[in-house]
């Protein structure tokens, strides 16, 4: 693994456009998740508004079946083609894989003045992508993926296309995830339930801010927490001796941070901060919650650097959100209030041996015609 000083890559989908037609602006997801068999099974009531042109078009997994689509009882006719980004206002480029194994989904709606309308869709599949090497353009250290559900952990995220899409629009959302007993699963928000059912392990998460996309990361993980003031901190481990401890540092900078940067910009905009482990290298920021590889975390600098980078992107990049056409400016606010700022503590010379150290890496890595400018940086 490559240590870039910053271990950070912001996972917004660059898919944030809006579209004509109606919108999906709230989901309330049952998912079933079998990592033995890489199975998914959902069910969704998602809400929709604007939609006078009768016609709902969606993206969703093409592995993932449909089994049946209704409102108020009663069965609707769907169709199904290719992802044609004709279809899609402004799409921007994206990135390898980003419309990976996707296809529309097109419903002809009933006729009727109500301003929204409530569907129910349920589906069934696999869902098992490779991870793909980081992007060498951008300087990424990490591999990622479109989405997995296998026996190490599970990944779905807005690239996946497990929940009906419409590329741009924000959402709030429910979700009701069931795993193997002795597994945890997390996502965006507040955990407002989690107990044992029926052989399964469940968990119910409220996402009530606008999301650019649902995430549910699941794994053989122990589940511990403490809080700070009303936020509540949670870590989603995986056993093993140094858990407990690992559980406390984290528990210890998260407060640090949050007291930090609360006292500097504003409230922290979510119910919870997690962390959580994941079985590749990552250092992945999320809104209320960061993915750090089992490596990452046991990093002896993180807790105190990138960890608190990634909550400042709490505030930055995944609170307030990124226009991608106007170029990402999250990710330099965030090195300036978090990596800069760690140097600028410890007093102006360490401060400006930081900046040195950035110019420089810019001069080594760019030439003059690799330079664009801020509206082109799009990751
Ligand atoms: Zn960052």
């Amino acid at each position: 693994m490559r240590l870039a000083p910053i271990l950070c890559l912001s996972l917004a989908a660059p898919i944030a456009f809006a579209s004509p037609g109606p919108r999906i602006v709230e989901h309330d997801v049952q998912v079933r998740l079998d990592p033995y068999r890489s199975r998914l099974e959902a069910t969704d009531r998602f809400t929709i508004v604007g939609y006078q042109q009768s016609l709902l078009r969606f993206l969703l997994n093409e592995d993932l079946e449909i089994a049946s689509l209704r409102i108020e009882g009663r069965d609707l006719r769907w169709r199904e083609e290719a992802f044609d980004r004709a279809h899609w206002v402004d799409l921007p480029a994206g990135e390898g894989g980003a419309f990976e194994g996707v296809r529309e989904v097109l419903v002809n709606l009933p006729a009727g003045g109500e301003d929204s309308l409530d569907l129910v869709i349920a589906y069934a599949g696999t869902v098992l992508y490779s991870l793909r090497g980081p992007d060498q353009s951008y300087d990424r250290s990490f591999e990622t993926t479109s989405g997995l559900v296998e026996e190490r952990g599970v990944y779905l995220a807005g690239s996946t296309f497990w929940v009906p899409t419409v590329p741009g629009d924000l959402f709030s959302f429910r979700l009701e995830a069931r795993v193997p007993p002795g597994w945890e699963s997390v996502s965006q928000g507040e955990l407002v339930g989690r107990f044992e059912e029926g052989g399964y392990r469940i968990a119910r998460w409220r996402a009530a801010d606008p999301m650019e996309e649902a995430y549910c990361v699941a794994g053989p993980y122990v589940f511990r927490e403490a809080d700070f003031k009303n936020i509540k901190i949670q870590t989603f481990l995986y056993e093993s001796n140094d858990a407990a401890e690992l559980h406390e540092r984290y528990v210890g900078a998260a407060r640090t941070f949050l007291d930090r940067y609360g006292r500097e910009i504003g409230p922290y905009p979510f119910p919870k901060f997690a962390l959580v482990e994941n079985f590749w290298q990552t250092g992945f920021g999320m809104p209320s919650f960061t993915l750090l590889g089992t490596q990452v975390i046991r990093l002896p600098f993180i807790p105190g650097t990138s960890f608190g980078h990634e909550i400042l992107h709490n505030w930055w990049g995944n609170g307030v959100y990124v226009d991608w056409e106007k170029g990402n400016w999250c990710e330099g606010l965030t090195a300036y209030g978090a990596d800069y700022a760690y140097k600028t503590d410890q007093g102006p010379r360490e401060g400006a041996a930081y900046r040195r150290g950035e110019l420089q890496k810019y001069r080594n890595f760019v030439s003059g015609s690799e330079d664009f400018p801020l509206v082109e940086f799009r990751s």
